[in-house]
């Protein structure tokens, strides 16, 4: 009997806002058909590539009105004003829009003040004293431990303030080792931290760009998968295979024991996404019917 998560599983898909109009339509078709395995929502990133809170609020509008399903805009704090974020989540309210991913950010370079927030933990705190319990909020959670932090055990009390300040559950960043999103979420358990911590899921599909970005953020690639894509050089395909084989069976140890769903960092691209899906035969998941699926307005 495979252990089941005490929380009710999520599923989620994340995008970028495009950058051109090519973009824009590629990124509704591929929604509409992430559409089809009826996620709990999808959500759209703030601040990649230099994209402004303008785009994310329009990309998500756009998303909810195509496909029906409920989108939820990222909301970085870094370098912003108590006024400007009360502007933003007013109008995020005011669109209907009922979750928040809430960060802190990473301060732009040249910037040279944090502005009136320092944490995400006060963003959390912010939008909770100004909406109540309008919000449903989702924060970070680091297994592999956040690059910037002083130590593990330090992060993770950063960690319990942003959930005391009132998020409801944490999406992590990508990682490839089962065992430590295990570990962490065994240390968030002991100290009393009682909310799904769904495991963030980066495919693979490009080794030199997906390597730039772990060196970023501090998402370790383990070395037997390193030497691995390194081996296939310029074969897209072996990667794109061997990608979705590691993804499929990382997902898989996952939800056998335990994970409350999967947040799946999408870039904007549906074929990975869609065989890992299918491996792991998802759609014939009890209990995730069409209750997902918003009435929207059309406010936009
Ligand atoms: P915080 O929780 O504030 O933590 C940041 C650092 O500060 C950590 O090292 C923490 O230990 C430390 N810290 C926290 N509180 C304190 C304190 N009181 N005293 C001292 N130190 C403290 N970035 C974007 O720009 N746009 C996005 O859309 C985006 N989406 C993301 C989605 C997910 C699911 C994840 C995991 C990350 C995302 N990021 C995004 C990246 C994120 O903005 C960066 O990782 C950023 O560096 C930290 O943001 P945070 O909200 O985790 O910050």
């Amino acid at each position: 009997m495979q252990p089941q998560s005490k929380f009710q599983p999520t599923y989620s898909f994340e995008f970028f806002p495009p950058k051109t109009e090519e973009g824009a339509e590629n990124l509704l078709t591929i929604s509409e058909r992430l559409a089809r395995l009826n996620p709990d929502f999808f959500s759209v990133t703030f601040g990649a590539g230099g994209s402004t809170r303008e785009k994310t609020f329009e990309t998500v509008i756009e998303i909810q009105r195509k496909t029906g399903m409920e989108g939820a805009p990222h909301l970085s704090c870094i370098g912003s004003t108590h006024d400007s974020i009360r502007d933003i989540i007013n109008k995020y309210r005011g669109h209907g829009i009922r979750r928040i991913v809430a960060l802190r950010g990473d301060m732009p370079s040249g910037m040279m003040s944090a502005g009136e927030f320092q944490f995400a933990s006060e963003l959390v705190e912010f939008i909770r004293r100004e909406t109540g319990d309008h919000f449903s909020i989702e924060v970070a959670a680091y297994p592999e431990t956040h690059p910037e932090a002083a130590n593990a055990e330090k992060d993770l009390t950063h960690f319990k303030r942003k959930v005391e300040a009132g998020a409801n559950s944490a999406i992590t960043q990508y990682f490839y080792s089962p065992e430590g999103y295990f570990y962490f979420v065994d240390a968030c358990e002991k100290m009393g931290i009682d909310l799904p911590i769904t495991p963030g899921i980066m495919p693979i599909t490009n080794y030199t760009q997906l390597s730039r970005f772990s060196e970023r953020c501090g998402a370790e690639i383990p070395r037997w998968m390193r030497k691995r894509l390194e081996s296939f050089g310029d074969d897209r395909a072996s990667i794109r295979a061997f990608g979705i084989d590691v993804v499929s069976h990382l997902c898989q140890k996952l939800l056998d024991n335990g994970a409350p769903g999967l947040h799946f960092y999408t870039m904007n691209r549906a074929e990975a996404v869609l065989a890992i899906w299918q491996n792991l035969n998802l759609t014939s998941t009890p209990g995730r019917l069409s209750e997902n699926r918003l009435i929207y307005c059309g406010q936009a």
